[in-house]
């Protein structure tokens, strides 16, 4: 056990109601005695195995997802290296129950599942003073903030401040994922109020209760927010996560040169499916630039990894027109071709020229493409007639059914396997169990965010990056996708199992750390050893020794 020494006076009580030190009953004998908690714990000492059986006992009993957040929620009140423990030994298990889906429902009940403050929240009413508002945050060393307006969660529209389930539970994900120091993670929701009339009549919503603010004004509180992160925590990385459409991309641009900056939504959406794809790749033997993709869906992930795609392959040779010729979008009201008017700004690269089709189905006959990606969070629309087309025109048809939860995925895994008989490459966003299929096991797997975001952003703080830039996201894209072994591809996983993603963070952060030194971009000093250096700084949520 490694040795930490708590602050002098925290003793006895005290250090029991400090959830970044307390161990519980964990405390040895040596401990309680030299730090004055003899007598204020039963008296058997245990395990943090122990503890964790405990835990999970409890958490299994639970009846419902909320609970379970609810529970894991005091946990991470009481005993943080625990928390963070159960979570990076049971990803599988946890990972849905802090993130999505349950925090969706964990938001829509903000209010009312309410225990106590946690990150920050700044407000419109705060102009002119939000640098001096942050400087309340306890500390110092913080990397990474992830800040939400609360606009558009998840796909579950605007929560206003009860958003703030999101920027938290990303930011327990950069810890447990990738070893980020609690300390050093800010979760904030920048509440502008809300255009939700629910929330706006219910007395426990805790937030602005006022309509949000647009335009110049809006602009103007996330400029002095912005410039706020950087005046109390200098070259503090700054996460948008869901923001609306009409925000996300404007802000995007607007600041990724100007701060070490990325939208998950959009970059890292698109690293996790480049990744499934450059996957899909080593199983069909083609080449990344002969592909043709078809997005159902033409949002922050569509156009984020469309964006990507076109990113690799001018990588590999193609010009960028070329390369985007080969990535087409369908949209609420159809094929997105050059013909349409009033196209939102992420599409418009994508607007080929093309007949307008109107149906999904058709635009797959019509251009035959060698992969669809859904990510319209419509369930169902991978039908029948959609697989056997795709199993028609390719030997391994790639489908990725992205759209989260599970009800709005396009199609189920077993689906996808028995309609292409058994050829399809399959990803999803939500988790499927195993498909038995004509005496084959199929183990699909989730692209998940988690596999991608928690490393770039180690790698980023590890180098301090001055930009987040795509190679970055290309060479996160990679690492991820070469920690797919033959034995994953062989039973159809395009993506390692979670439980490895530690190891898988290491990979990304110590590669897109590298892409920082080599782009110029890094504020730290060069590393011989950058994997060994990017290990090092990861916290270890085992407990460490007091005496
Ligand atoms: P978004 O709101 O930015 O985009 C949704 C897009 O779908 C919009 O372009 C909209 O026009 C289009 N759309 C809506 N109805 C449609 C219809 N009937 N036919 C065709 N297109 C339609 O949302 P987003 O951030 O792009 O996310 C979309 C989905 O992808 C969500 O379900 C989200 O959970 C999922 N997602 C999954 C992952 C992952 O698996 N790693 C990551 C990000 C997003």
């Amino acid at each position: 056990m490694s040795k930490q020494t708590p602050p002098e006076q925290l003793r006895g009580i005290a250090l029991l109601r400090d959830p970044a030190l307390n161990k519980g009953t964990a405390f040895t004998e040596a401990e309680r005695d030299a730090l004055g908690l003899r007598g204020l714990l039963p008296t058997q000492v245990i395990t943090q195995e122990a503890q964790i059986e405990r835990i999970l006992e409890n958490l299994r009993r639970q009846p419902d997802p909320l609970e379970k957040y609810v529970a894991l929620e005091g946990l991470h009140n009481r005993n943080e290296a625990l928390f963070f423990r159960v979570i990076a030994d049971y990803p599988d298990e946890m990972v849905p129950i802090i993130y999505t889906p349950t925090v969706g429902l964990a938001c829509q009940k903000f209010g009312h599942i309410y225990q106590r403050p946690r990150g920050m929240f700044i407000t419109a009413a705060d102009r002119g003073r939000m640098a001096q508002v942050l400087r309340n945050w306890p500390y110092r060393d913080v990397s990474i903030i992830v800040v939400s307006d609360g606009e558009r969660i998840l796909g579950l529209g605007d929560l206003g401040a009860s958003g703030m389930g999101i920027p938290i539970g990303k930011l327990s994900l950069y810890t447990a994922c990738a070893g980020i120091p609690p300390t050093q993670t800010l979760p904030v929701l920048l509440d502008v109020g809300t255009n939700n009339p629910t929330l706006l009549d219910d007395p426990l919503y805790q937030g602005l209760k006022q309509r949000r603010i647009s335009g110049a004004e809006y602009d103007a509180v996330i400029e002095e927010f912005i410039a706020a992160t950087q005046e109390v925590f200098p070259g503090v990385l700054v996460q948008f996560e869901d923001f609306a459409n009409h925000n996300a991309f404007r802000l995007l641009a607007k600041y990724r040169e100007r701060i070490c900056t990325f939208n998950d939504d959009i970059q890292g959406t698109a690293a996790v499916a480049l990744a499934g794809l450059l996957s899909a790749l080593r199983v069909t033997g083609g080449r990344l630039i002969d592909q043709k993709v078809l997005f159902l869906g033409a949002g922050e992930a569509a156009t984020g990894i469309s964006d990507l795609i076109v990113s690799a392959m001018r990588a590999q040779g193609l010009s960028e027109a070329e390369a985007r010729q080969r990535c087409w979008l369908v949209d609420s009201q159809g094929l997105v071709v050059a013909e349409r008017t009033g196209l939102a700004g992420h599409k418009q690269p994508y607007a080929h020229a093309h007949p307008m089709v109107a149906k999904f189905p058709d635009a797959v006959d019509a251009l035959r493409p060698t992969a669809i990606i859904g990510v319209a969070a419509v369930g169902g629309t991978f039908t029948e007639p959609v697989l056997r087309s795709m199993a028609q025109f390719n030997q391994r048809p790639i489908v990725f059914a992205l759209s989260n939860p599970t009800s709005k995925s396009e199609c189920t895994a077993q689906e996808a396997y028995r309609w292409t008989e058994g050829r399809a490459l399959f990803a999803s966003g939500s988790p499927f169990d195993p498909v038995d299929y004509e005496g084959q096991r199929f183990v699909p797997r989730q692209g998940n965010n988690s596999y991608i975001f928690p490393g770039v952003g180690l790698g980023a703080i590890a180098s301090k990056a001055r930009h987040v830039t795509d190679a970055m996201f290309l060479a996160a894209a990679e690492a991820l996708a070469a920690t797919v072994s033959e034995a994953d591809l062989a039973q159809g996983s395009l993506y390692p199992p979670l439980i490895a993603v530690r190891e898988v963070s290491a990979q990304i952060g110590a590669a897109v750390a590298n892409v920082a030194y080599t782009q110029g971009l890094a504020g730290a000093p060069e590393q011989k050893d950058l994997l060994g250096y990017v290990r090092s700084r990861m916290y270890d949520p085992r407990y460490k020794s007091f005496v």
